[in-house]
């Protein structure tokens, strides 16, 4: 579905020397496949997936989507981020349609796929509301139905529950997974960036490092998984409590 071959990234750092962050990076991601992206803080997790949604180019290498180079922002691939990234003066509704308006889709078609999703993401009801009247849950849920109105092949999802408490990250997840495993979003591959052991098992078919200083994909560490199935998870997740 995506394909890295030797990314390269470095930023300047404060005194003006460049600073290698992402060294020479392989990495694909399969068709069917959840992957979990583990590192430490400052390893180039973010980077590597703004890279991935066309954000920011890389310095070195190639990054393909279905075997098409990845020069900018492509439709069929979105982005989830920690901070949910809401517009706070546009409504729920305005900021899920947003990502549809980039894509030239008319008004009334935008309307009804917003809808569909908002309903979809348990949030039927709320799109004449404001983000700051929602609690964070609510808030990433609009966060990830916008990025999935625009039905999307690939979705990146930086920490996008670590900003909420634990049960409220915890029911998102499981929502989501739930609407993979069924089918109901026709996205074909998810890669999540996360710092949370737990939350890499519970949701990966595999998992990869990122290790730091300049950020490589350590083979040695890949953990292939057999995900428990939504059914199972509370099952699961027991066993881990
Ligand atoms: P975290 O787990 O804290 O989110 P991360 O693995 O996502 O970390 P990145 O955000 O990708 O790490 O950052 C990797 C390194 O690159 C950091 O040292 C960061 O300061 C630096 N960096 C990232 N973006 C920029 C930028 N736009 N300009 C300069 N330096 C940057
Ligand atoms: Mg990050």
């Amino acid at each position: 579905l995506m394909e890295l071959k030797g990314v390269s990234k470095s930023f300047r750092s404060a005194d003006g020397a460049p600073r290698l962050v992402l060294d020479d990076v392989d990495f694909s991601l399969a068709e069917g496949e959840i992957v979990a992206l583990l590192g430490k803080s400052g390893s180039g997790k973010s980077t590597l997936l703004r890279i991935m949604a066309g954000l920011i180019p890389a310095d070195a290498g190639a990054v393909s989507y279905r075997g098409r180079g990845v020069h900018g922002p492509a439709s069929g691939i979105a982005m989830v981020f920690q901070s949910f990234a809401l517009f706070p003066w546009l409504t729920v509704q305005q900021n899920v349609e947003l990502g549809l308006e980039a894509q030239g889709v008319r008004p009334a078609e935008r309307e009804a796929r917003a809808d569909a999703m908002l309903h979809l993401m348990g949030l039927a009801g709320f799109g004449g509301a404001l983000p700051r009247e929602l609690s964070g849950g609510m808030r990433q849920r609009v966060g990830i139905a916008r990025a999935l109105v625009t039905n999307p092949d690939v979705l990146l999802m930086d920490e996008a529950f670590s900003a909420l408490d634990v049960l409220t990250g915890e029911t998102l997840r499981d929502d989501i997974l739930a609407l993979w495993d069924s089918s109901r979003i026709p996205t074909k591959g998810i890669l999540i960036v996360s710092h949370n052991i737990e939350e890499a098992v519970m949701m990966a078919d595999r998992i990869i490092i990122l290790s730091s200083g300049p950020g490589r994909i350590s083979t040695e560490f890949q953990v292939d998984l057999v995900r428990p199935r939504v059914a199972d998870s509370v099952e699961a997740r027991a066993l881990i409590d």
